[in-house]
């Protein structure tokens, strides 16, 4: 019993004293089973190791992607790979049942958004913004726009209970330019895991080694050779470090630190659900924690 209690005691203290963070839930939102993984995946790596619960949703099911295969077999390829992926970052990964390609922003789509994100219980949510070259991309920034405020509000989607918390929504990066550009509001170092994320996203071989070159006009570059091709996908999957993400990273991690940052992935705070604060995006994000 004294035992229990000096932990009890010792939790509290650490609590108290900022030592531990409390686990949060994050909910990463892409369009096809592997765009969270390449916008997201190594602070998804970061945060489920600090004990987040953490899940990847695919609002649809890939079945368009790839030169030579298609339809259902397809989506079951993803499906596999997408679950494979899911384990090596350490999330859950759900994929919707929707067609690859044909994605419009419909009721029935918001309201499965809507589910996902209650029965996750989300305190944050991440998705694309919705200026994108392709439509599936843009229609998932509208669709979870179109749930963040509706998550709070119970007679919408009535059987599955609503958030009392409005969660914090943020956008992955883009480099579109028109009608805005990304504002990178917080950036994460990733340098630690990107060999752990280019592990995962290896997962997505029919992506990653066989449709993206293909539809890209690189096939030709893909390694035949299987610890090649993971050299080779680190190179053509690391995200470029733009003026304005450096930038970030000096207010975040000082600019010592930031000078020796090679990979990272920023976030925008989007102007829908709760607006937070700088200390807020450091409880959220506890490896800025100064
Ligand atoms: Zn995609």
């Amino acid at each position: 019993m004294k035992r229990i209690l000096s932990i009890a005691i010792l939790i509290t203290c650490c609590v108290l004293s900022g030592h531990t963070q409390t686990p949060l839930r994050v909910i990463m939102i892409g369009a096809h089973p592997d765009d969270c993984d390449q916008d997201g995946g190594g602070t998804a790596i970061l945060l489920s190791s600090m004990g987040y619960a953490v899940k990847f949703v695919a609002v649809t099911n890939g079945d368009a992607g790839h030169q030579s295969e298609g339809g259902g077999m397809l989506a079951k390829r993803r499906f596999a790979e997408a679950q494979e992926a899911g384990k090596r970052f350490g999330v859950t990964y759900d994929v919707l049942d929707n067609h690859d390609g044909e994605l419009v922003p419909s009721l029935d789509v918001r309201l499965q958004v809507i589910r996902k994100i209650r029965e996750w219980n989300a305190d944050v949510v991440i998705a694309p913004r919705p200026n994108d070259y392709h439509p599936d991309h843009r229609y998932t920034g509208v669709l979870v726009q179109d749930a963040a405020y509706m998550v709070a509000v119970p007679n919408v989607a009535a059987e599955t209970p609503p958030l009392r918390k409005n969660p914090v929504f943020l956008y992955f990066q883009d480099f579109f330019q028109r009608p805005n550009t990304f504002r990178p509001d917080v950036a994460i170092d990733i340098t630690s895991v990107f060999d752990k994320k280019v592990h995962a996203l290896d997962a997505h071989a029919s992506q990653f080694y066989e449709w993206l070159p293909w539809i890209g006009g690189y096939s030709d570059q893909v390694p035949a050779n299987v610890a090649d091709r993971k050299k080779w996908l680190a190179t053509n999957r690391a995200i470029r470090l733009t003026p304005e993400v450096k930038k970030s990273l000096e207010k975040w991690y000082g600019s010592e630190k930031a000078a020796a940052i090679k990979h990272a992935e920023a976030f925008e705070v989007c102007e829908y659900g709760t607006q937070p604060s700088d200390d807020d995006l450091r409880r959220i994000f506890p490896m800025l924690k100064k």
